[in-house]
């Protein structure tokens, strides 16, 4: 498997127990050893905003003295918009990891437990109008954003996007890669994106186009003159984060150096964060 050629399964007969918010997979994509995405059916009546996520996972192991099973639940961004038919994960694979050590077996027609009461702060709703918005991400933690760069309204809120993804190999970028390029030939977003998007990767571990933190780069300015940008304004400039705890703190701390700050869906103001995983 090379890092573009991810390993797609087609899909199956669905099989299987029924579970309680039961979900059928439809896709299955394997990025790396480490990453994989999935597509399974859509509640009718789940209506989310993009950005949002919602607790998804398997029927946990049956207790050993009980005999009863509980449903094991994690959450996860949702990585399609808000008008898709079907959702989008994008996820880790933890091999010791409860869920996760599971969930990347799941095939086409398998059934997963996706509780339909999403939530979350990285929507349009919890910022002010700006010109400018910048989606910072590491790892996963792209997925909310894999959501909101496919929803018209991105397009219209706002002149500019940057979508910044930082990761250790080029292999882990591939995800976002394809979904950027993949933005451009969308029949839907193709038209209104149409220049306004910025894709700046970035790599920790191993040699490629841009290496480095993008802490690092935003502090030296390095980001700013690649972009041909002055620099972050509280009057113009928006941001969503999503990473580790450690990157969420540190681009915290220079959002609000810029003089942003930080917003809720109670009350809007110029940058949001969500944790990309908790650990
Ligand atoms: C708001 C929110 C949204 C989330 N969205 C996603 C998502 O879209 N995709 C996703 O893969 N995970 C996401 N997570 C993490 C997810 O909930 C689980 O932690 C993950 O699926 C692993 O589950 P597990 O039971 O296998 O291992 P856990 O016991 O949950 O985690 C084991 C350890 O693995 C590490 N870890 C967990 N998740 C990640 C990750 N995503 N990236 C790097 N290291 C990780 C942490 O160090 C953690 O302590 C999200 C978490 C939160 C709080």
């Amino acid at each position: 498997m090379t890092e573009h050629s991810p390993m797609t399964t087609a899909p199956a007969t669905p099989a299987g127990p029924a579970l309680p918010d039961a979900q059928t997979v439809t896709k299955v994509t394997h990025w790396t050893d480490q990453l994989f995405s999935f597509r399974v059916t859509r509640p009718k009546s789940l209506r989310f905003r993009s950005g949002e996520f919602v607790m998804i996972g398997l029927m946990g192991e049956p207790d050993p003295k009980t005999g009863r099973q509980k449903p094991l639940l994690r959450a996860y961004s949702i990585a399609s918009p808000s008008w898709d038919d079907e959702l989008e994960f994008y996820s880790i694979k933890v091999q010791d990891g409860p869920l996760t050590s599971r969930l990347q077996h799941i095939q086409p027609g398998d059934q997963i437990i996706l509780r339909p009461k999403p939530v979350g702060t990285l929507v349009h709703d919890a910022l002010l109008p700006g010109k400018r918005l910048w989606f910072f991400s590491t790892g996963t933690g792209i997925a909310p954003f894999a959501s909101l760069l496919r929803d018209p309204e991105t397009w219209e809120l706002y002149d500019r996007v940057i979508l910044t993804h930082t990761c250790r190999e080029t292999a882990d970028l591939e995800y976002g890669r394809q979904l950027v390029e993949s933005l451009e030939n969308d029949p839907l977003i193709g038209e209104l994106v149409d220049g306004k998007l910025d894709y700046y990767p970035t790599t920790t571990q191993e040699e490629s186009a841009k290496r480095g933190r993008i802490t690092d780069l935003l502090r030296s300015g390095e980001v700013f003159a690649d972009l041909g940008i002055e620099g972050i304004s509280p009057q113009t400039d928006r941001a969503m984060v999503c990473g580790s705890m450690g990157l969420n703190l540190d681009i915290k701390e220079i959002l609000e150096g810029y003089g942003l700050h930080e917003g809720a869906n109670s009350e809007p103001a110029e940058y949001v964060v969500e944790k990309a995983f908790v650990g």
